[in-house]
């Protein structure tokens, strides 16, 4: 066993969530890109009990920029009227890694556009179950 050093990054938060469920895929989706994360969530005794609790989700300083480009991908999938792109960035569709083409709805290999009702319809069905 080795002697345990404190993480020499920072954490730093990168969006919110009201739900575990939501965290959590947001969570899968950065491990897909190798980016770190954690959650920070306020303790539940200082707050009634059926309040939706904002959870952070949080991600070290120096990946934020990165993570921050991978959020809108993510958060697509978890509410479902975003981009029918996976929670590992690829096409839907045709399994294009779509890491990196930004803001961009159009498969550049397959050329739907993931923005579209029966693109997002097969999205969902790609989700991956419950962890
Ligand atoms: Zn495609």
């Amino acid at each position: 066993m080795s002697k345990s050093t404190p993480p020499s990054f920072e954490m730093v938060v990168l969006t919110t969530c009201d739900t575990h469920d939501e965290a959590a895929l947001i969570r899968y989706g950065l491990k897909l890109r190798q980016i770190p994360s954690d959650l920070s969530v306020p303790r539940a005794s200082l707050l009634p009990t059926r309040t939706p609790r904002p959870i952070e989700v949080r991600v070290p300083r120096e990946s934020l920029e990165r993570a921050q480009g991978a959020i809108q991908y993510i958060a697509g999938a978890v509410h479902g009227d975003g981009v029918a792109i996976t929670p590992d960035f690829r096409c839907a569709i045709c399994g294009y890694d779509m890491t990196g083409l930004g803001s961009q709805t159009i498969c550049p290999e397959c050329g739907t556009d993931l923005a579209s009702e029966s693109a997002k319809k097969m999205a969902r069905r790609r989700l991956p179950p419950d962890a």
